[in-house]
């Protein structure tokens, strides 16, 4: 039915095998699905419910499996007219994945990953996050009553994601470190405690990610977009889109393949540098720095898949400034009504800039994936912003401060 293949020597592992790495090489894993025996079509999926489960055949779990669901994905995909006006650009859409049960895409990925440790008969999980991982693995650990371990770096992690990660019942543990510092930790603990690791390197949770490629040709009428716009962390979302897509391509749901396009922050910004000078993996960014807490990713793992996704599809990888982000999230915001984390941002910053550059033809038709959602760290918006005026609790004094706002 599937297998796990390492994507660097090509060996192949039974799915039972709790592994993340290529034993063998240390390469990445990815799930190798027999498409051929997927019979499922359009018309079929026609009259199922919006959501990660919809693509059920393409969901590598047993069938007996407990799913452990919090209805994730079937999340809007919006019109953007305004923005489209502002951009000139011939059609733009905007996938809001803040519309999560705990406001991200990582609901996506963990359905899989929390159905997928009960398949594997773990009694905990635990991952390194920037926030966003750690606040959805709670959540689906709680309902499927594991244990759940969650390292953030101390400090950089924002509010929001924080709350729902204690809000869930995760043992948080703050490390005196980046989320690299995290990442290396968790994993190592992982290994030597018996804990199943859930983290964007875990293949499994790639594969309910796919869901957001999937959802995006399905919610416009399997009418390909020509680009698809992602911000760049650890590389987990944007190669899962890319393999999902590949997936319905190869099963005959779509003819022409969208061109993958990454994000980064000038600050954190490794598959930036290595897309330009022609590498296969990324030179590690020692300290990474941006306001947008969801990529301040120096090393991000999955880095290798995220750079074939993007020259395979004849994309692009750009980087935007902190100010671009904050500005692009205003402007969204105010312009469409949709609050976004600035790690979305990015996206919209991107495509501004590639805009103007060139790259970016305004005749295409765009999608921007807006990965998280605005409350998830409102200290950012409070702090970027002007603060509110005051005025005593008087009529008179009232009616003279808002003439003045008119
Ligand atoms: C996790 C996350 C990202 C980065 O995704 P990767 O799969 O790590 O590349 C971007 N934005 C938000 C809001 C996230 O939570
Ligand atoms: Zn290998």
């Amino acid at each position: 039915m599937f297998d796990l293949r390492c994507i660097k020597c090509n060996a192949y592992y039974p799915p039972e095998e709790r592994i993340y790495t290529c034993p063998k090489c240390g390469g990445l894993l990815e799930v190798v699905l027999e498409i051929d025996k997927i019979t499922v079509t359009k018309k079929e999926l026609d009259s199922r419910w919006m959501g990660v489960w919809k693509y059920r055949e393409f969901m590598p779990v047993s069938e007996t499996a407990r799913i452990i669901t919090l209805t994730e994905g079937g999340t809007p995909l919006h019109v953007v007219s305004n923005l489209r006006e502002d951009f000139r650009v011939k059609e733009l859409y905007v996938k809001n994945e803040g519309a999560n049960p705990t406001g991200s895409f990582k609901d996506r990925g963990m359905t899989l990953g929390v159905t997928k440790a009960l398949e594997l008969g773990a009694s905990a999980v635990a991952c390194a996050s920037t926030g966003n991982t750690s606040a959805s693995l709670a959540a689906f650990a709680a309902v499927a009553r594991l244990s759940c371990i969650v390292l953030l770096p101390t400090g950089k992690t924002a509010m929001g994601k924080l709350s729902q990660a204690i809000l869930h019942g995760a043992k948080v543990i703050a490390i005196e470190g980046n989320f690299d510092d995290a990442l290396e930790l968790v994993r190592q603990a992982c290994d030597e405690m018996n804990i199943y690791l859930l983290n964007s390197v875990n293949p499994w949770r790639l594969e309910g990610q796919k869901s957001l490629g999937f959802e995006i040709v399905d919610q416009l009428n399997w009418d390909v977009p020509d680009r698809i716009i992602v911000p760049v962390g650890n590389c987990g979302n944007s190669s899962a889109i890319w393999k999902g897509l590949k997936e319905f391509h190869a099963h005959g749901f779509i003819d022409k393949m969208p061109k993958i396009t990454g994000i980064q922050a000038e600050g954190a910004a490794p598959v930036v540098h290595a897309y330009r000078d022609g590498l296969d993996d990324v030179i590690p960014v020692e300290n990474p720095e941006t306001i947008a807490t969801a990529i301040r990713i120096g090393a991000p793992v999955s880095a290798p898949k995220t750079l074939q996704a993007v020259r395979e599809s004849g994309g692009v990888m750009e980087a935007v400034s902190d100010e671009e982000i904050l500005a692009a999230q205003r402007l969204l915001a105010k312009r469409e009504g949709i609050g976004i984390e600035p790690a979305s941002a990015s996206t919209i910053a991107g495509l501004k800039k590639l805009l103007e550059s060139g790259e970016i033809d305004r005749d295409e038709r765009v999608v921007c994936v807006a990965t998280g959602h605005a409350l998830k760290d409102p200290e950012i918006i409070i702090k970027s912003s002007p603060a509110p005026i005051t005025c005593e609790a008087d009529i008179e004094k009232l009616k003279k401060v808002v003439a003045q706002l008119l």
